[in-house]
C-alpha cells in the first residue's frame, strides 16, 4: 500500500478514499492509470459544481481526462462515479500493443466488460448480462471471473 501513496499525492483525502478500491482493480489488472490533483482553475466551469473534488487521470503518462467526485453523495455513490468515468476512459484508450482491452474482465468466455453498479450499499462489478455474476469493486481478481470467484460475493 505504501508504494501506491506516490502516484496520488496531492489527490484531497476524499477523492483518495473513494478511488481506493477502484484503483486496486485497475493495479490488479496490470492498467497503469495514475491520478494527480486537479485544481479547479484546470477544471473546465461545466465540470465544476458547488462541492467536487477533481483529479486529472493518467495512463501512460499521457493524460486522458479528469475525473470528479461530489462531496454531496455517499462513499458508494462517490466510487460508483468514479469506478464508471474510469472505464471509459480505459476501454477508450488505444494500448501500445493495438489490442482491445475489456476492463475488467467478465465471466471467462464473455467478450464484454462488467459494469458498475450500485446493490444495497455497495459498489459491484456485474455482468451486463446476468446480474448474479458480480464481484465488489476492489475485489476483482484482474482476469476473467470464474463461477467461484463469484459464490464469494
Ligand atoms: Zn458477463
Amino acid at each position: 500500500m505504501t508504494k501506491m501513496s506516490t502516484d496520488d499525492q496531492g489527490l484531497p483525502e476524499e477523492i483518495r478514499n473513494a478511488l481506493l478500491p477502484v484503483r486496486r482493480d485497475l493495479a490488479t489488472a496490470g492498467v497503469a492509470l495514475t491520478f494527480e490533483n486537479a485544481r479547479p482553475e484546470d477544471t473546465p466551469p461545466h465540470l465544476l459544481g458547488a462541492d467536487t473534488q477533481h483529479a486529472w487521470a493518467r495512463l501512460g503518462g499521457r493524460v486522458v481526462g479528469q475525473v470528479a467526485i461530489d462531496l454531496a453523495k455517499t462513499a458508494a455513490l462517490r466510487t460508483w462515479y468514479l469506478a464508471d468515468q474510469i472505464q471509459d476512459y480505459v476501454l477508450e484508450t488505444p494500448w501500445e500493443s493495438g489490442k482491445a482491452v475489456s476492463w475488467p474482465s467478465c465471466l471467462s468466455g464473455h467478450a464484454h466488460p462488467m459494469k458498475a453498479e450500485i446493490l444495497g450499499d455497495d459498489v459491484w462489478w456485474v455482468c451486463p448480462r446476468e446480474l448474479s455474476v458480480r464481484v465488489r469493486v476492489g475485489w476483482h481478481p484482474g482476469r476473467f471471473l470464474t463461477r467461484t470467484d463469484i459464490t464469494n460475493g
